[in-house]
């Protein structure tokens, strides 16, 4: 499967993280890196909430431009949020 490993051949999807497919993009929460600043919610309002325990969890990723949500995957200031492209080429971070 082209989204089950990263450039480097690592392994991508731990017990902690999070993944959601959406278009042409793979995008991952590492739910064990992620400290609940928002900023990939204020980015993209929709895209990212927060659950119960102050962690980053998908809500509605599907209804965001696409550019706007690199944009908030790119925000993050702890690097929780990795995308992968069709192809299993990291585009972020
Ligand atoms: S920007 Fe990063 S650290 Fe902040 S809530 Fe989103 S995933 Fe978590």
């Amino acid at each position: 499967m082209a989204f089950d490993t990263d450039l480097a051949g690592s392994p991508v999807g731990g017990a902690s993280e999070e993944r959601r497919s959406v278009g042409d993009l793979l995008i991952c929460i590492d739910r064990a890196i992620c400290v609940g600043f928002e900023d990939c919610i204020t980015a993209a309002p929709g895209a990212f909430r927060l659950d119960a325990e102050g962690i980053a969890t998908f809500s509605e990723p599907e209804g965001i431009e696409r550019d706007r949500l690199l944009a908030a995957c790119a925000a993050c200031p702890v690097d929780a949020l990795s995308v992968l492209d069709a192809a299993g080429r990291r585009i972020l971070p």
